[in-house]
């Protein structure tokens, strides 16, 4: 219908563009140019119409706004809270030196907040120009494993979380970008430690399946309920926004994982039990060094 208005307008001599929604046989957006076709006279004799489906440009569109939207959103927060608590220490919290202390303590945390959202953002943004320039080498899955565990003992012993290797293959190698699939598994050790409970487990599975290498990092921790299960891996995505908070997160861990595991044309999946334990599944293809 709204096609025969567009044409008919058209006819009545008026170049008309407009887009529209159409949402049967399926949700589609066209962007239809209609001018009039004019006889020697100056008689509408015909119309031509030009439609060009424009559905993915305005999604990615509409997830461009979304995606600002939501930055602004996770911005807003620690900034309103930094300026909250300089506005009571210039009111006199100063005076306190107790409350001073701890609105100092709040300024750095709600500041280092600000700066971890940068710094995944930033990582986001490279992943995506990122397309042809992987530093691709040949390296030991174990090893990588190893790294990581070093590096977040510490973490782990703050949350009271056991961390380990379990299963791991000596000698299975892959062909990828050491530094990417690195901070991969570090987003992913990060949330099983921080979504876990005193006294958990993790563990970081290394093996070989049908030429596939996987590593799989597997949590006691407090699960993920079925029905979002697919939605962890959304920018922004957070179950539990105020414990994501306390623990530092940003929402944007496991769109980095994602992001990274498709530039090695792997998948990443997750089952997950409630109160039980997740168990996030990294596979990629194994390719030779040559
Ligand atoms: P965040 O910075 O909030 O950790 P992520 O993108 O890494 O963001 O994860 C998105 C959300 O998925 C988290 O906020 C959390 O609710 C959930 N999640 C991720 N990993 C786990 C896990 N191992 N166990 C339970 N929930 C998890």
């Amino acid at each position: 219908r709204e096609l025969d208005v567009v044409v008919e307008r058209a006819s009545e001599g008026e170049g008309v563009e407009e887009e529209l929604e159409l949402l049967y046989p399926r949700r589609m957006t066209l962007r239809v140019k209609a001018n009039p076709v004019r006889s020697a006279e100056g008689k509408v004799v015909s119309t031509v119409s030009v439609i060009e489906d424009v559905t993915d440009l305005s999604r990615l569109n509409r997830m461009r706004q979304d995606f600002v939207a939501n930055v602004s959103h996770e911005l807003r927060t620690p900034v309103a809270t930094i300026r909250a608590l300089t506005d009571s220490l210039r009111d006199g919290a100063l005076e306190d030196r107790e409350r001073a202390a701890r609105f100092l303590r709040d300024l750095g945390q709600e500041a280092t907040r600000l700066s971890q959202l940068i710094e995944d953002l930033l990582a986001l943004s490279r992943l995506e120009a990122k397309e042809t320039s992987l530093q691709l080498e040949e390296f030991l899955l174990r090893e990588l494993a190893q790294g990581c565990i070093e590096d977040k003992c510490k973490l782990a012993e703050k949350f009271g979380v056991s961390l380990g290797l379990r299963e791991a293959r000596e000698d299975l190698s892959v062909v990828a970008d050491r530094s990417l699939l690195r901070t991969a598994l570090d987003n992913l050790v990060d949330n099983a430690i921080k979504y876990n409970r005193p006294g958990g487990r993790v563990d970081i599975i290394i093996r070989e399946e049908n030429g596939t290498a996987v590593m799989q990092v597997e949590d006691t921790g407090i699960g993920i309920p079925g029905e979002e299960l697919p939605r962890v891996f959304e920018r922004f995505y957070r179950l539990d926004k105020a414990r994501s908070r306390e623990t530092g997160g940003t929402g944007l861990g496991l769109s980095i994982v994602r992001h990274i595991v498709d530039l090695h044309g792997g998948t990443v999946e997750v089952k997950s039990r409630m109160s039980e334990g997740s168990t996030f599944t990294v596979r990629l293809p194994r390719r030779d060094s040559g």
